[in-house]
């Protein structure tokens, strides 16, 4: 194994939106970063909804021209949640202008690109946790006197004195190190599908049902005539789906291929969400429920928050880490108060529901699921 020790100022582990916005934001503060990323196809060519929100933020990054090229606008949010009838609500009424629906890999690729234009050293690695059985193993990041030590695929190490997790909801680097609580764990089953109406459809739907909700929205790519598809429900649901409800299936207009992507979703968060020398970011940080796509936009929203707890970290100072802690609790619990008040909404006295649906201890507080 070659070992060639290079070194930083702060390693971020993950390149999704969260580690290269913060990559991007300690960069061009004149930090020393290396960003390592696995390159691993966790996010297939399927759409998400990108908050309008996030629009200045990409906007200070530089890339909000290269994201709305390869977007469509989600001009409307249509609902079937209340009850049986369709809700609208216009894109209109945000000041952001609409959402868009963004082609996760390709948002990806261009937000990893611009943190490299601003100078992190991009590194292709797997970073596994350390702590626990992990602690000896050469290739896991190990603390090294007042440093840590990441190795790459190519057997460099990495020296920093302080590293990000940025690895999303598997938390690879601060599993073992921070508490999280998560208040809940949900089954999406995401398809790829085309619209029975071929002409532009530039609205998202989003359907409750007794065992959960069906969403679908324009997904975009070169096929402008796709739609993602995506399926919430219980962790215990088998492959076998039923098939979906009189909106949605009005759209799609014919059964929906069997064979689906499956993801687990996580809603929760890291309590503190840093350490002395390591930081978490996005969903690493904080993670929230696909209904209320906001992920992404807390992603790109903690970055700056994060890099600023980052820097002065190095210098000693824990005032910005202590600030950015009250930043991730207050998403948090402003979601967790958002996502009970819209469980709620449909009245549903299910299983599924009564399960999701749990009663609050106090302010945004729900009863956390389980611990770890
Ligand atoms: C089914 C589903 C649908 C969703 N829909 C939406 C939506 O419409 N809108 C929205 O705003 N949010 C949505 N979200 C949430 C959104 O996907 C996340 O909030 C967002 O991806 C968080 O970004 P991140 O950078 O923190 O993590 P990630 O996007 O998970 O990126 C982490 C990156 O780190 C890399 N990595 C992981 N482990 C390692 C390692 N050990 N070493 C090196 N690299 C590593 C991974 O390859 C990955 O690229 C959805 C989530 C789910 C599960």
């Amino acid at each position: 194994m070659t070992v060639r020790p290079s070194t930083a100022d702060v390693v971020v582990v993950g390149g999704g939106p969260a580690g290269s916005a913060v990559a991007w934001h300690l960069a061009t503060a004149g930090a020393a970063v290396t960003l390592v990323h696995d390159h691993r196809d966790r996010w297939r060519p399927v759409g998400q909804q990108l908050s309008a929100a996030a629009r200045p933020l990409l906007q200070t990054m530089g890339v909000l021209d290269a994201v709305t090229a390869e977007s469509v606008p989600v001009h409307e949010a249509r609902s079937a949640w209340v009850g049986p009838e369709i809700d609208s609500r216009p894109a209109i009424i945000s000041p952001y202008g609409p959402p868009l629906a963004v082609e996760r890999p390709r948002l990806d690729v261009l937000l990893r690109t611009t943190a490299q234009d601003a100078g992190a050293h991009l590194v292709r690695g797997h970073a596994r946790a350390f702590g626990g059985t992990h602690r000896d193993k050469a290739t896991a990041q190990r603390p090294a006197g007042d440093s840590w030590i990441v190795e790459d695929t190519s057997g460099t190490h990495h020296r920093a004195g302080l590293l990000v997790d940025a690895t999303g909801s598997s938390r690879a680097v601060s599993r073992t190190v921070l508490p999280w609580t998560c208040h809940d764990r949900l089954r999406c089953a995401v398809w790829k599908a085309t619209p029975a109406d071929p002409a532009p459809q530039a609205w998202s739907l989003v359907e409750a049902v007794p065992d959960g909700w069906w969403y679908t929205a324009p997904a975009p790519g070169a096929e402008v005539d796709r739609l993602t598809v995506m399926r919430v429900g219980d962790l215990s649901g088998t492959n076998e789906i039923p098939g979906p409800p009189v909106h949605t299936a009005r759209r799609l207009g014919r059964p929906l291929p069997t064979a689906a992507d499956y993801r687990i979703a996580t809603i929760g968060h890291a309590s503190p969400p840093w350490a002395p020398r390591l930081i978490t970011v996005g969903d690493a940080a904080v993670a929230v429920d696909p209904l209320s796509s906001s992920g992404l936009h807390n992603a790109l929203r903690l970055a700056e928050p994060a890099a600023a707890a980052a820097l002065a970290l190095l210098d000693g100072d824990t005032g910005p880490a202590h600030r950015y802690a009250q930043k991730v609790h207050a998403i948090a619990d402003d979601h967790l108060n958002q996502r009970r008040h819209y469980l709620k909404l449909t009245g549903a006295s299910d299983p599924f529901w009564t399960r999701h649906n749990r009663p609050v201890a106090g302010p945004g507080v729900l009863h956390p699921v389980r611990h770890r």
